[in-house]
Parts: structure tokens; C-alpha cells; sequence
């Protein structure tokens, strides 16, 4: 078992309609907002498709309970939120880097991103859900795995 997929948390992605709050001149930030996909990247599809086929069906970029927010794939019945996390967006400790123009502009923006990931993870454990973290780096089989393995650890437990 690896560091692949960890019981943290983070959350999706600001959208670039918020982009009026930039002092949005630099014209690195625009072109990194409106490049973010915000569902069915690779890393995505290719977790997908390996839980698929494992013979896992699942919701995509499903809305969460309680919140305004949604995970890219949500095993409803049994309460597992996944999401897949860009190494930028959400600051991985191995590919996560601070633009030099702007810098205050998007200290603030990531850092803001993994505050609402933390709150994210918190609320959905408030209410018994189990929340599964996956850098978009990660192997899409290992991952897939970790998952299963989360999964089948949750439906065989005994409930309380
Ligand atoms: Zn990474």
C-alpha cells in the first residue's frame, strides 16, 4: 500500500468564473484558469475505467450532501466520496509549484483551494462519509485498487 490514496482531503477546483477577483493582468493566470477542466480529465477517466472494469459502477461529479460541492466519483449507497486532484490546483507535495507572476494572487488562490479541501474532508466525515484523496499523478490502477480496497473494508464492516 502507498502514499496513492490517502483518507485526506481536498476539494474540486475554484471555477474560472471567479476570475473578476484577480487583478487578472497576468495573462499566465487566464491561461491557467480557463485550462483547468474541472471533470473528465485523464487522470479521471482512466481511474474510471479501471473501477469499471472491476466491476464497480459509481456516480461522476456527483453532488455531495449537506454541500455545495461535488466529488469526481461518489459510491452513493455506501458513502464514498473520491476525488482526483490536480498536482497544481491542489498543491501535491511533489509537483505542486507557486507561479512566479501574480504570486500573492495565487498564494493565496491554492492555499485557499486546500482550506476548502480540509473543509470539505471535515463535513463529509461529520456525517459518516468516507473521503478518498487521489493526486492526479498516481497510477490509475493502483488507485483503483486502494479504492476497491476502501470500498470492500466499508460494505463488509459491521455497521455500528
Ligand atoms: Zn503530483
Amino acid at each position: 500500500m502507498s502514499r496513492e490514496v490517502t483518507e485526506v482531503d481536498r476539494v474540486q477546483p475554484e471555477q474560472s468564473g471567479r476570475l473578476s477577483s484577480v487583478t487578472a493582468s497576468s495573462a499566465d493566470a487566464l491561461r491557467r484558469m480557463r485550462a483547468q477542466k474541472r471533470k473528465d480529465t485523464a487522470p479521471e477517466l482512466a481511474i474510471r475505467r479501471q473501477l469499471h472494469r472491476m466491476g464497480f459502477r459509481y456516480r461522476v461529479d456527483h453532488p455531495l450532501p449537506g454541500l455545495r460541492r461535488r466529488a469526481d466519483i461518489v459510491f452513493t449507497a455506501c458513502e464514498i466520496a473520491v476525488f482526483v486532484d490536480g498536482c497544481f490546483w491542489h498543491c501535491c507535495p511533489q509537483h505542486g509549484t507557486l507561479p512566479k507572476n501574480n504570486h500573492d494572487w495565487w498564494e493565496k488562490k491554492l492555499r485557499e483551494n486546500v482550506e476548502r479541501d480540509r473543509d470539505t474532508d471535515r463535513r463529509l466525515r461529520a456525517v459518516g462519509w468516507t473521503v478518498v484523496r487521489v493526486w492526479e499523478h498516481e497510477d490509475p490502477l493502483e488507485a483503483a485498487k486502494a479504492i476497491a480496497r476502501i470500498y470492500q473494508q466499508k460494505t463488509s464492516a459491521p455497521s455500528a
